[in-house]
């Protein structure tokens, strides 16, 4: 029952900007958008402006990781990655993720669509995301910000003064950001490839890009 049904899916476009509907009685699969970008291109921002005014859900994989308990037996495994820019193993991300996922359906309508903050950064992460999320998630898309490194170091630098974050600093974003480009950028590309190849309805996403260094108004 996850098919697209034209007459419903133009009924959606006034609420959800054209994103398919589903009758979420009987399908209760996630429906998914993935929000990327480089460090500080704006993707927490916008989606908690995107949570203020639709209902949507935001779940920012790297807040998830930050915030694992003192005693967890992953702490210090995350905490060295994320100063040195690198990307925690899937297994480790993606458990947060799905917790989360799970509890937040307790709370929200089953029509909420997902924002996935931060994930997939790499060819493993995507590899783990079909692997595990596959039978009970839909992607309906993938936003991405786009923002030149410039313009993140300024952006980063501000946020240090009150993030709090140990990866907030000229290094880490410089580390990051190449992160970002030598892994995350390809699968970028697998990702507005298969797009580009998926012809039947049920399984099309978009990838959408924005122009993430514009002010806040305009992104
Ligand atoms: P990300 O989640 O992609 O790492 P954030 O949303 O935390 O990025 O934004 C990083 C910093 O840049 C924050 O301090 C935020 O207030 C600021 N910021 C976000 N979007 C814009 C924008 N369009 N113009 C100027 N500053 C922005």
């Amino acid at each position: 029952v996850s098919l697209c049904y034209d007459e419903l899916s133009m009924r959606a476009k006034s609420d959800f900007g054209g994103l398919r509907y589903y009758n979420t009685d009987v399908d209760r699969r996630f429906r998914v958008l993935f929000v990327l970008g480089g460090p500080g291109a704006g993707k927490g921002t916008q989606s908690n402006l995107m949570v203020e005014n639709y209902p949507v859900v935001h779940f920012s994989v790297g807040e998830l990781l930050r915030n694992v308990p003192e005693g967890s037996p992953h702490k210090a495994t995350i905490d060295q990655t994320l100063v040195a820019g690198k990307i925690v193993p899937v297994e480790i991300s993606l458990s947060l993720l799905k917790a989360a996922m799970e509890d937040a359906r307790q709370h929200v309508g089953a029509h909420a669509l997902f924002l996935v903050d931060g994930f997939p950064r790499n060819y493993d992460n995507l590899a783990g995301w079909c692997r595990v999320m596959n039978a009970d998630a839909v992607l309906e898309g993938v936003l991405v910000y786009q923002c030149p490194l410039p313009v993140l170091q300024e952006r980063i630098l501000q946020r240090a003064k009150d993030s709090g974050r140990a990866d907030d600093n000229l290094e880490s974003v410089k580390k990051r950001f190449r992160t970002f480009e030598r892994e995350t950028m390809p699968v970028l590309d697998a990702l507005r490839t298969a797009a580009a190849q998926h012809n039947s309805t049920k399984q099309r996403y978009a990838v959408i890009d924005i122009a993430g260094y514009k002010p806040l108004e305009d992104v």
